[in-house]
Parts: C-alpha cells; sequence; structure tokens
C-alpha cells in the first residue's frame, strides 16, 4: 500500500492510498481510520509531507564511505540526534537557507514511519510497529557542524527535513538504491545494504532508549557524496520503489 497526505482544491487535509491511474482513495481520517468511497485525482491535488512526526529520531554516520568524506571515526554505537517537528518541508517544497549558514548541504535517507507505540522491542518484533517507509533530505548546515558543538542548530532549522513523496510498506529496506541528484546530477548512488546500523537493529535500539510513538520517524543515515546547495537549486532525493522527493533551493 501507498499511503499518503493531500491538499484537496477545497483546502481540506487529508489521508490516501494511492489507487492507481493517478487516483487516490481518501480515508475517513488519518491512515488508521476506515477508507471511505471517494476518489481523487492526484492532478487536482497538493502532495504534503505523508507524515506529520513528534519527533524524528536521526542516524548519524551510518555509511563508512560518507564517515571518511567528514573525516569522522567509525562509531561503536549508533550516533543519534532529533530534529524538530518544525523542520518538516512538503515535497517541490523550497529550503530556507538561513542567515547563520553559508554552506547548506543535501543528504538522502530512508525513513521510517512507526505505525503504534512501542518500547523495548526485539529485532524480531520490528516489523510489527513499522507502517513503512519513505525518503527524506536530512538538509544540514555543514559549516555550523563543529561550531555549534553538537548537531541540533546545524540540522534543526525550518524547512531542513523534507520527506516524501509517499509511504510504501511494499519494501525490503535492506538492500533500496539510495540517490541524490542535483540539478540533474548524480551526487550520492549506494545501496542500504550497505548501512553500518540496519533498520531493523536501529528500531530495537532506539525503542530500548525511549518509547517510540505513532507517526514518529527514523532517518537511517546518509552514504557518501554530500555537497552544498545554492538558491535556485533543484535536489532529488530518489530511493528505489519509494520514488522521487523533489525539493526547491
Ligand atoms: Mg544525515
Amino acid at each position: 500500500m501507498k499511503l499518503i497526505r493531500i491538499k484537496l482544491r477545497d483546502e481540506s487535509i487529508r489521508y490516501a492510498r494511492i489507487v492507481g491511474d493517478g487516483k487516490a482513495q481518501l480515508f475517513s481520517d488519518d491512515y488508521f481510520s476506515p477508507l471511505t468511497d471517494e476518489t481523487v485525482e492526484l492532478k487536482d491535488s497538493t502532495l504534503l509531507s505523508p507524515v506529520v512526526f513528534k519527533k524524528a529520531l536521526c542516524i548519524g554516520l551510518n555509511y563508512s564511505e560518507h564517515i571518511k568524506e567528514l573525516d569522522f571515526i567509525r562509531p561503536e554505537k549508533p550516533v543519534v540526534f532529533l530534529k524538530p517537528s518544525t523542520a518538516l518541508l512538503d515535497p517541490f517544497g523550497r529550503i530556507e537557507h538561513p542567515s547563520l549558514s553559508e554552506r547548506v548541504e543535501y543528504e538522502a535517507e530512508l525513513c521510517v514511519v512507526i505505525k503504534d507505540r512501542c518500547r523495548n522491542i526485539s529485532e524480531s518484533d520490528v516489523d510489527k510497529y513499522i507502517l513503512g517507509y519513505t525518503i527524506a533530505n536530512d538538509v544540514t548546515a555543514r559549516d555550523l557542524q563543529e561550531k555549534t558543538g553538537q548537531w541540533t542548530i546545524c540540522k534543526g532549522f525550518d524547512t531542513f527535513l523534507p520527506i516524501g513523496p509517499y509511504i510504501s510498506d511494499e519494501v525490503d529496506p535492506d538492500d533500496l538504491r539510495i540517490q541524490s541528484i542535483l540539478n540533474g546530477k548524480v551526487m550520492q548512488d549506494d545501496r542500504t545494504s550497505h548501512l553500518i546500523f540496519p533498520v531493523r537493529y536501529l528500531v530495537s535500539y532506539l525503542s530500548k532508549c525511549m518509547t517510540l510513538e505513532r507517526y514518529d520517524v527514523i532517518l537511517t543515515g546518509t552514504p557518501k557524496g554530500v555537497s552544498p546547495m545554492k538558491k535556485g537549486d533543484e535536489i532529488i532525493c530518489r530511493i528505489e520503489s519509494l520514488g522521487e522527493l523533489v525539493n526547491y533551493n
């Protein structure tokens, strides 16, 4: 199932599932409510981020080639940080370049969406608590990453977390091609099979650190090939079977 959140012509915001032929069937409320008989044409609606999260847990330094390009040390345990809900940006939205930074970079990442509240779950139970997968761009003010001592500022600006275009429960998260394309040029190109800490390990680990709640998201880290964007640039994050997340600067 492919899940989306859309704004209709009458400005109402609805949760829906893609049913093919450019159409979507509406839920009565969110993804956990009954489906209605109503279908809409996708071309008549505006795509929004498919999830509105309470917390975004993000993993840094999870591909060895990316660790090398940033000149960091391979971590023994996952490097975890949080992004605020105010960082969320819709597909096709514009990434703001903050006045405090002179170097804003993209980071294409596989994003896990949590289905149900959970805590202390084992890796073998993780799938029960995952709604599906989507694409995120962990936008980063790289010049502030070291200067500010930790990563809250450099990764927490408004619009620094585009998510979309849809959530799918039909993929194997452990082997997906992941790419970013800046102004038509492929900049990142790797597979999630190269994650140091794989998806099920991460969800289990994080559930032992704090309660995970419905619609929390987990960003799983970015491959090598990060570089700056400038105003006017188009950035596409693409993951096999999950479509393309397009944003502008
Ligand atoms: Mg990242």
